[in-house]
C-alpha cells in the first residue's frame, strides 16, 4: 500500500524526518498542507454530538486538535521514539503544561542547577505559588541527585548538555534513579534534538522541546513540544486543550518542514562547532573551551556513549575578563550579538551580563559563569568566515601578543 499513514518507527530516522506524520487528504497533496482554521464542521447534529462526547475521533476546535499541528506531533514523536507528542505555543509552555499535568501541591521537583533561565523562574516564581517546590543539584553529580530526592519528589528535570558549559549527565543512570524513587524524568532535549540524542530510549519518561531552536533552525517561529508515553501525554494534552497554550497551524507547518532537514543541519552545525572548538582551544588568548567534543572535557567519554555528536553550543573563556570578552564580541562583523541559539546564523553572547545577568555573584561563581566567558551557538556559515570574525577580536587581545 502506498500510504504515508504507514510511516512509523520501522523506518530510518532520515526517512521519518522527511515523511512521518503526514496523512494525505483526498486532494492527494504531496507536501504537508496548512489548515488555518479555528474550528471544524459536522455533517449532522448527531455527528457533532458524537465528536463532542468523545465517542468518535475527529477535530472540533484548533485549541484541542488541528491536522497541521498533528502532523508535526506525529513526526516529532516518531523521531524521539515516543508514543505521543503534544505541541505547545513555546518551549516554556511545554514545561508549564508538563508540570501542571503531573504535579500537585506538596510535590517536589529535583532539577539541575544549570537550567535555561526562564525554566528556573517558572519553577521558583510560579510553581512555588502552587505549593510545588524545586531543589537544585549539580547536573553531572549523580550522588547530588540521589541526596536531593525525597518521598515527595515526583519530577526530575535536566538539560544535557548544559548551557553554556556543556556539562553532561548520564541519562540512563538518572532514569534508574527516577524509577527507583517513583519519580518521572524529563529531559529538555533542545540542544541536541532527536537527531543526536534520544532520551526516551535511555529510560527518560518525557522529552521537552523548545521547537524555537534547532527544530525550526532558522529563527522563524516560537513553539514547543512534549513527547512520551500515551498515558502521560494524555494529561499534558488535557492541560493544553483546557488552558490554551496550543501551537498555531502556521508554526506547526514551519516546524514540520524544519524537521525534514534537521539531521543534515545538526551534522553541519556540529562539524563547524568541533572545528571551531579545536581552533579556539589552541588560541593563545583563550584560557579554556567548554565543549563536550574535546578530549579534555570531563564527561567526554559519556558524551561519546550517549550522544551521536556534541552539539553546537560552546563556551570559551578569554584571558582579561569582561573587558576582553566584550572586545571580542564587539569586534565581530558577521556573528549576531544575541542570546538566541539554534539558528543557521552563528550567535555570540556574554552570559555574565545577559542570559545569566540576574544571578548573584555567588550564583555565577557556582554556575561557572565567569566574566571572561563567551557563548557561541555555532551556525551554518563557512567555517573560515566564523573563524576570521572571531580572530579579529581574539588576535587583538594583549594575551595573544
Ligand atoms: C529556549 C529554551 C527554552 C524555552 O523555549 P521557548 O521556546 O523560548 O519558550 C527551554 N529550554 C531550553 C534549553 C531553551 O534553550
Amino acid at each position: 500500500m502506498h500510504d504515508e499513514n504507514d510511516i512509523n518507527g520501522d523506518w530510518g530516522p532520515a526517512t521519518l524526518a522527511v515523511r512521518a506524520g503526514h496523512r494525505r487528504t483526498a486532494e492527494q497533496e504531496h507536501s504537508e498542507p496548512i489548515f488555518p482554521t479555528s474550528s471544524f464542521v459536522y455533517d449532522s447534529a448527531a455527528e457533532a454530538a458524537r465528536k463532542f462526547g468523545g465517542d468518535e475521533p475527529g477535530n472540533i476546535y484548533s485549541r484541542f486538535t488541528n491536522p497541521t499541528v498533528q502532523t508535526f506531533e506525529r513526526r516529532l514523536a516518531a523521531l524521539e521514539g515516543g508514543e505521543r507528542c503534544v505541541a505547545t505555543a513555546s518551549g516554556m509552555s511545554a514545561i508549564l503544561a508538563t508540570a501542571l499535568a503531573l504535579l500537585t501541591a506538596g510535590d517536589e521537583i529535583v532539577a539541575s542547577r544549570s537550567l535555561f533561565g526562564s525554566t528556573v523562574s517558572l519553577f521558583d516564581k510560579y510553581l512555588s505559588k502552587l505549593g510545588i517546590t524545586t531543589r537544585y543539584v549539580e547536573l553531572s553529580n549523580l550522588d547530588d541527585w540521589a541526596a536531593a530526592l525525597t518521598p515527595k519528589t515526583r519530577l526530575m528535570f535536566a538539560e544535557t548538555p548544559s548551557n553554556p558549559l556543556a556539562e553532561v549527565v548520564d541519562i540512563a543512570a538518572l532514569s534508574k534513579l527516577a524509577r527507583h524513587h517513583g519519580a518521572w524524568l524529563a529531559i529538555d532535549n533542545c540542544f541536541l534534538t532527536p537527531a543526536l540524542q534520544r532520551p526516551l530510549a535511555l529510560g527518560a519518561d518525557l522529552v521537552i522541546h523548545s521547537a524555537t531552536k534547532y527544530l525550526d533552525g532558522q529563527g522563524r517561529a516560537v513553539g514547543g513540544a512534549v513527547v512520551g508515553a500515551d498515558a502521560l501525554l494524555e494529561e499534558v494534552h488535557g492541560v493544553v486543550r483546557t488552558c490554551g497554550p496550543c501551537m498555531s497551524p502556521f508554526n506547526a507547518w514551519i516546524f514540520t518542514k524544519g524537521l525534514e532537514t534537521l539531521g543534515l543541519r545538526m551534522r553541519a552545525h556540529c562539524a563547524n562547532a568541533m572545528a571551531l572548538a579545536q581552533w579556539l582551544d589552541e588560541h593563545p588568548a583563550v584560557e579554556r573551551v567548554h565543549y563536550c567534543g574535546l578530549l579534555q572535557h570531563p564527561q567526554h567519554a559519556l558524551a561519546c556513549r550517549q550522544q551521536d555528536d556534541f552539539g553546537a553550543v560552546l563556551g570559551l573563556v578569554v584571558k582579561g575578563g569582561r573587558e576582553a570578552a566584550w572586545s571580542v564580541i564587539d569586534a565581530t562583523r558577521l556573528l549576531s550579538i544575541t542570546g538566541n541559539l539554534g539558528d543557521a546564523k552563528t550567535t555570540i553572547t556574554h552570559p555574565a551580563t545577559t542570559t545569566h545577568g540576574r544571578l548573584s555573584e555567588q550564583q555565577k561563581a557556582a554556575a561557572g559563569i565567569e566574566e571572561g566567558l563567551i557563548r557561541l551557538a555555532v551556525g551554518l556559515e563557512d567555517l573560515v568566515d566564523i573563524r576570521r570574525d572571531l580572530a579579529r577580536g581574539l588576535d587583538a587581545l594583549p594575551a595573544s601578543g
